[in-house]
């Protein structure tokens, strides 16, 4: 097999010279100016981007994560998030959840009267301070102190819609198998390239979101570092996320993300993502070893779930109207 000294697969590290998947794909919805190229590993089969991005931080400047919302707001953004996150009512009181990229803090605000002991954790340490002001809550930008202070302590674990833009899968697997006490819940959701939805829109899907979404590591590949790090796959499910169907439908339109349109779009997305959930995918893992504190009992569709927020088109609705 010939190699290709650019591509270095993010799951086995394979440098076999890759399937290409879809090519120069343009940002939708930012409107940034690279074009992204996914490639898939012949070895593993995970497609993501090559050459991994370096640094990612342009791909989000602009990106309004630090308005308030208003009340119809976050009404709809209950309506179209909610079902795809994770549901607390397995929380115990005193557990620790650590919501693992909380963005603009949806999540961990939504349920901050609970008796659980929320943190979060985001990479800009600008979005951590102003986070954690604004919910009282502890939201790190450090991973290292992070881990120092909740080594084997967290209970819950949530990554909504992240994974996908991480640029090394593997250093966030072993993040969470130092956080997560043994019993630990892992409850991660992804975009399914696997989905009608993602055929049918190509380069157009809003779960693409191109040079954002770096890899879309498809059940086997979280099955294989699940099992690399202390986690045993408990269940897995897709999830009605509107988005996915009414994100698109203004980009295979316009070209582009167009609030508008994604509105008109928005109660035909409802319905078919409520229906018949395609797009994207939860896994619950939990921490292997010792005994579980928490009930983890497969629920039905209706779950709590935090949106990433790059993948909320409310955020960037709320930067070009006033919508409130
Ligand atoms: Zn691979």
């Amino acid at each position: 097999m010939r190699e290709d000294n650019r591509f270095n697969c993010l799951n086995c590290g394979s440098r076999t010279l890759p399937e290409l998947f879809l090519k120069e794909c343009e940002d939708c919805y930012l409107r940034k100016p690279f074009k992204a190229d996914y490639f898939r590993c012949r070895q593993c089969g995970l497609v993501q981007q090559s050459p991994v991005p370096e640094d990612v931080s342009g791909f989000y400047e602009a990106y309004p994560l630090h308005q308030d919302k208003s009340a119809l707001y976050q009404w709809m953004r209950n309506l179209v998030m909610a079902p795809s996150y994770f549901d607390i009512r397995s929380l115990k009181t005193g557990d620790v959840l650590l919501d693992y990229g909380c963005g603009d803090g949806w999540f961990l605000r939504s349920y901050a009267q609970k008796r659980a002991f929320l943190l979060g954790f985001e990479r800009s340490a600008a979005q951590a301070d102003s986070l954690s002001k604004r919910l009282h809550l502890p939201v790190y930008s450090d991973p290292e102190r992070l881990v120092s202070d909740f080594r084997g302590k967290v209970d819950v674990l949530t990554m909504h819609f992240v994974l996908e833009h991480l640029t090394d899968l593997t250093q966030a697997f072993l993040h969470v198998e130092e956080l997560l006490k043994p019993g630990g819940i892992f409850f991660l959701t992804l975009p399914s390239l696997e989905s009608w939805e993602a055929k049918l829109f190509g380069k157009k899907w809003h779960g693409l979101d191109p040079p954002r979404h770096i890899s879309f590591p498809h059940k086997a590949v979280v099955e294989g570092l699940a099992g690399r790090h202390g986690l045993e796959v408990v269940e897995i499910r897709p999830v009605p996320f509107p988005n996915g169907f009414a994100g698109s439908i203004p980009a295979a339109v316009t070209g582009h993300f167009n609030f508008v349109l994604y509105l008109l779009a928005l109660p035909l997305g409802i319905v078919l993502s409520r229906l018949s959930p395609a797009g994207f995918v939860a896994y619950l893992l939990k921490r292997t070893s010792a005994d579980s504190s928490l009930d983890v009992t497969p629920h039905p569709l209706q779950s709590r779930s935090s949106t990433g927020a790059m993948n909320d088109p409310f955020l960037q609705i709320r930067s070009k109207t006033n919508f409130t």
